[in-house]
């Protein structure tokens, strides 16, 4: 990169990752920015946007206490009083039962059936009983069965994965498992469930939610960002980007072409996105990895109602296979505002893939199988619709197949070698990560730039402890 001390970087994405770098770059004087998003408005996967005077979010968002105390604290210096402490107060559906989500000790006791409760305990019986030895070839089926038993396993996290992720817990890579499940093991689970659990926020009491949204924390630094002298463009659309000793980077804005030159672009677009907007063009073995590793898409199913409150919870989770929603939130109940009486906001989370045929249904075909998902579940919508709203989200999850380690190390390797470009965020890693994990490692990447140079071996240390973060629901 250039070691001039003024240098300009484009970011393309203007998603958590992309605009907390951009404030910090601005904020600390660090170099002259330009944010690129090819929507209208910012947030990326994290943004909200006003439906029937709700602000809702791309599915169920929290901001959880285990973000980092610095982001934290500006996070909260942005939005002060917005920035609210809430109770978690969802519910899960396992085998026909409602169960406290997350669970509780006495919910789990009084409510299951016994049949869960008797699967449960002798797994953990079968647990103490040493033997079994290692697992020579781990998939995210074993590691969760070895470490949370069958039955666990059967009713919740195998049929989740498959809605999910779309793919059979067999044929996902035991990294799926690190990365996604916080309680790795039964007995963690029933000291965390028990409350016995302490120094962490996984026992996920509370969580922190911005009043007017959770894209509110997004465009919070989106403003402070464009303050301190960063430019954001938005429906900017990036279609190549020319590297070499400066670094041109083409977009489509508005049905024109337009180009920026930069010393560095910064990307949080997707990885494998990227690999084919570089030119000199990336090889062979990289395109074909880039093909080869895959996100899921998800449709977000929103019924504006015409009622106060729903329900009293904030999500509703549906590990249940005939149950095609993953997840339903009620917006309202998120943000303490209670605002406009007489109308609440559901939002479905429907998974698939771009253009299979999940991804091509109509918005009114979409409201009724979210109205029959309820109705199955004795969630009967007893008011009128008023409106069925749907937003398609391409890139929602990356989806750890076994054997993408190989193609997404391929991929980074290519990635670390072109002059003149970072990639990070959840896309531009291919992490499957929370907020305050797109925002840490933000702060890593302006960490490491000094003086125009950026530091490449510190950026290696943080992309190792990346590899520890865990995401939660
Ligand atoms: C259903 C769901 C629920 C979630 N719940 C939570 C939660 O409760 N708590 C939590 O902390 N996190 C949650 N997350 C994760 C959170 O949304 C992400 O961690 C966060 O959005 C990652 O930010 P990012 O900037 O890395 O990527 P993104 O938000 O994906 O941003 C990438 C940006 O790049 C832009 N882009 C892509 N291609 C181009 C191009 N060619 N030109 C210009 N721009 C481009 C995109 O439009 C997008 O704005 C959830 C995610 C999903 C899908």
């Amino acid at each position: 990169m250039s070691e001039s001390p003024r240098m300009k970087i484009a970011i393309l994405g203007a998603g958590p990752a992309g605009l907390g770098a951009a404030w910090q770059l601005a904020k600390q004087d660090k170099a002259e920015v330009v944010v690129l998003e090819q929507q209208s408005a910012v947030g990326g996967n994290a943004g909200s946007f006003e439906l029937a005077g709700v602000h809702v979010d791309f599915g169920s968002h929290r901001l959880h206490p285990s973000c980092e105390l610095q982001i934290m604290a500006d996070i909260q210096g942005l939005l002060g009083d917005d920035l609210l402490i809430r109770p978690r107060h969802g519910r899960i559906r396992l085998r026909g039962k409602w169960i406290h989500f997350p669970l509780k000790a006495m919910d789990l006791l009084t409510h299951l059936p016994w049949s869960f409760r008797f699967g449960v305990a002798r797994d953990a019986l079968m647990k103490a009983v040493p033997g079994g030895g290692g697992d020579a070839d781990p998939t995210f089926a074993s590691v969760l069965q070895a470490g949370l038993g069958a039955t666990i396993c059967k009713d919740f996290y195998f049929p989740y994965a498959r809605k999910i992720w779309g793919a059979e817990p067999e044929e996902l890579s035991p990294i799926q498992a690190q990365r996604r499940v916080a309680a790795g093991s039964l007995m963690k689970m029933v000291r965390k469930v028990l409350g016995l659990k302490t120094g962490t926020s996984s026992t996920g009491r509370h969580f922190y939610y911005p009043r007017y949204g959770y894209g509110q924390i997004s465009t919070a630094i989106s403003d402070a960002m464009q303050a301190t002298g960063a430019e954001l463009r938005l429906g900017a659309r990036v279609t190549r980007i020319v590297t070499g000793d400066r670094q041109r980077v083409e977009l489509e804005r508005d049905g024109e072409a337009e180009t920026i030159e930069a010393d560095a672009v910064w990307s949080t677009i997707p990885l494998a996105v990227l690999a084919r907007l570089v030119d000199p063009p990336a090889p062979e073995a990289v395109l074909d990895a880039a093909g080869s590793i895959e996100s899921r898409a998800m449709i977000l199913i929103y019924l504006v109602l015409d009622t106060d409150q729903f329900s009293e919870f904030d999500a509703h989770y549906f590990p249940d296979s005939e149950i095609g929603i993953t997840r339903m939130s009620e917006q309202k109940n998120y943000s303490d505002r209670g605002q406009p009486a007489g109308t609440t906001v559901l939002c479905g989370e429907l998974p698939c893939q771009v253009d299979d045929a999940t991804w091509r249904m109509d918005d009114a075909s979409l409201g009724d199988l979210m109205l029959d998902a309820l109705a199955r579940c004795e969630l009967r919508v007893g008011c009128a619709v008023r409106e069925v709203v749907t937003r398609r989200l391409a890139h929602a999850y990356p989806i750890y197949r076994r054997g993408y380690e190989w193609h997404f190390a391929t991929l980074d390797a290519w990635a670390e070698a072109v002059g003149g470009v970072l990639t990070f965020g959840r896309q531009g890693l291919f992490a499957h990560d929370n907020t305050h994990h797109a925002l840490a490692m933000a702060y890593a990447a302006v960490e490491c730039l000094d003086g125009g140079a950026f530091d490449a071996d510190r950026w290696a240390d943080y992309r190792r402890q990346f590899e520890s973060h865990v995401v939660e629901d």
